[in-house]
């Protein structure tokens, strides 16, 4: 194509809204637009990249045996309610009222669709297992939309369902979909690890999370240093502290706080340390009321929460019911007492080895020092339970080896999700006994937009991004140094020539300076470019540049077509990009 028939808007200046690389790069290079917080129009260019991203994932999903589909944005909120899953989206959930009255969910994902789709299509074993796919705009209210499209409000996802009459057929297309991705994100050109995941509001058995290792990434990673394991923070086990070699017990002692309720104010006003405290959160699963206890440096972990409730739907207590479990304002509430008056008392690990800590005394204003897990509230009993209910933090193990942290941008997740969804939806199938079964189910999402952020992310200079050419708006960019004469007529020949050999060229033809055309190649990130100058050419030659050398090199411009043919395959074979 011809740069001056193309809307390729490039800025020299940082925006200033956009925090990290990828972000900015983005908007400089013109492949996004703002439209509103949390939503982008993509450009030619960046269509492009999305357009060969898609292109490689359908290829892929094809080739493991998926079959693709297209299911509507719009969804029925019943389905929702069948699932319990329209209250546990939240928020993140869009939702509107049509003008019947129908209350109506814009597609966050699709698996309810898909599970009431098979549960009217499929009916006899014959027909497992099958996997269906999608690629399609999905839409997340997020709380904080950020980072340009790593983080948006409507995004691109290829969504796959598999539906299994076994377990083992389960295993198989989880697998299956395994390869898939590694292949996908290889041909993508973008570096990744595979970790350890939670299955969160997905609910089910298994999961594993793809994550492209970068600085600038959301995702914590957490993985001992020879690599034996790596999970995400949300599933990250740790082992439990040793008990602390006991501190002369004191009796509970209640001190005056007026008006200090977080960690750091107790803390200071205390002079303790948050590694001292006992935090006292209460949650609430429906009408249960719930208490969990971390020590006051510990985050306590939603998905450990979630989990040990069996993965019913929790959240944070409303105010007025922790003031009527505790009798107190919120942020003084302590363990102290409540057992007998909670669903559950959840006791992570570490407060479990404390030997005595500072935390509230369900008494407005103030806190009580000296209280002893197992003396002043108990570690067993019917409803009360010590397990890893928090985040990893420095200095923790697994399986006795220290844990590092790093972080990362969650392109792909892959889950096996059992009958959760098949169960509720009526997905059955009759086996070969001619009895009825629930299917099993497993689901594959990608994120299209985050696998171009990411790649910009982790391949940048001061001068723009570094595309992986499969994923690059253009293989190859010729540009010419005058308009006219043998150097743009040799431009052309080139440019023709490689279209001929299928070659996915660019051709700055604009009436612009050198120097401006090389600044926006180098923003643009296209991984080959050719340049054709008069004097070169009277000695015959063309510059090729990778956009990752430091330095052209002269090449005959008789032999430079083929040249380019050779690059552009050996930087597509996989692992080369
Ligand atoms: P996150 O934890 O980052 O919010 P998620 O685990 O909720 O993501 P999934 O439900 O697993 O996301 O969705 C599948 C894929 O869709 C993710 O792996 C990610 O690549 C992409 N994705 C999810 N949310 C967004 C978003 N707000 N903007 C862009 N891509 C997203
Ligand atoms: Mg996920």
């Amino acid at each position: 194509m011809r740069y001056s028939q193309l809307l390729i808007p490039t800025i020299k200046e940082v925006p200033a809204e956009a925090e990290i690389p990828s972000h900015q790069l983005m908007i400089r290079a013109g492949f996004i637009r703002k439209l509103a917080s949390g939503t982008y129009t993509y450009l030619p260019l960046g269509l492009r990249c999305l357009q060969k991203i898609m292109a490689i994932v359908r290829q892929e999903m094809n080739a493991a045996g998926a079959q693709e589909i297209l299911a509507p944005c719009i969804q029925p909120m019943e389905l929702w309610q069948k699932t319990g899953r329209d209250v546990d989206y939240g928020e993140t959930m869009c939702r509107f009222k049509d003008r019947h009255g129908r209350m109506n969910v814009l597609a966050p994902t699709a698996e309810e669709v898909f599970t009431d789709l098979v549960s009217h299509e499929v009916s006899s074993y014959k027909q497992l297992p099958i996997n269906l796919y999608q690629i399609s705009q999905k839409f997340r209210d997020e709380f904080r939309p950020r980072f340009g499209v790593l983080r948006s409000r409507e995004f691109i996802m290829k969504d796959a369902y598999s539906f299994n009459a076994s377990l083992e057929s389960l295993e198989e297309s989880y697998q299956s979909m395994y390869r898939a991705y590694c292949r996908i994100f290889d041909r993508c050109g973008v570096p990744y690890v595979v970790v350890e995941a939670e299955s969160g509001e997905m609910g089910g058995s298994g999961s594993q999370q793809f994550t492209v290792p970068t600085e600038t990434g959301e995702d914590v990673i957490v993985h001992t240093e020879d690599g034996t394991y790596a999970a995400n923070i949300e599933k990250a086990g740790v082992d439990p502290l040793a008990k602390e070699t006991a501190k002369p017990q004191a009796a509970m002692e209640e001190v005056h706080t007026p008006g200090v309720g977080s960690i750091e104010a107790v803390c200071a006003f205390l002079k303790t340390q948050p590694a001292d405290m006992i935090k006292t959160l209460v949650y609430s699963a429906g009408d249960d009321v719930i208490v969990a206890l971390v020590r006051g440096d510990h985050e306590l972990n939603p998905e450990k929460l979630t989990q040990a409730m069996g993965g019913r739907h929790v959240e944070m207590a409303e105010p007025h019911v922790i003031t009527r479990l505790t009798g107190a304002a919120v942020g003084f509430a302590g363990p102290q007492g409540l057992a007998g008056k909670v669903a559950r008392l959840l006791i992570d690990h570490a407060v479990a080895a404390m030997s005595s800590g500072v935390t509230g005394a369900n008494k407005t204003d103030y806190h009580v020092k000296n209280v002893a897990p197992g003396r002043d509230f108990p570690l067993a009993g019917e409803n009360v339970a010590v397990l890893d209910i928090r985040n990893a933090a420095a200095g923790d193990t697994h399986g006795g080896k220290k844990l590092l942290f790093a972080r990362g941008i969650e392109v792909g997740q892959i889950f096996k999700l059992g009958t959760k969804y098949s169960a509720k939806l009526g997905a059955k199938f009759l086996d070969e006994q001619g009895k009825e079964q629930v299917c099993l189910m497993g689901c594959y999402g990608i994120g299209i937009n985050r696998i171009l952020a990411s790649a910009i992310e982790c391949a940048h200079d001061d001068r723009g991004s570094i595309l992986p050419i499969n994923i690059a708006p253009f293989e190859v960019e010729i540009i010419p140094l005058s308009e006219a004469g043998a150097a743009a007529d040799e431009a052309r020949r080139i440019y023709d020539e490689l279209l001929a050999a299928g070659v996915d060229a660019l051709m700055d033809d604009r009436a612009a300076r050198p120097g401006v055309k090389f600044a926006d190649a180098d923003l643009l990130g296209i991984p080959l470019r050719v340049v054709v100058g008069e004097r070169g050419l009277k000695e015959g030659n063309v510059e090729l540049k990778a956009r990752t050398a430091a330095q052209p090199t002269m090449v005959k411009a008789a032999e430079a077509v083929a040249e380019v043919v050779k690059l552009v395959a050996e930087l597509k074979s996989p692992g080369k990009s």
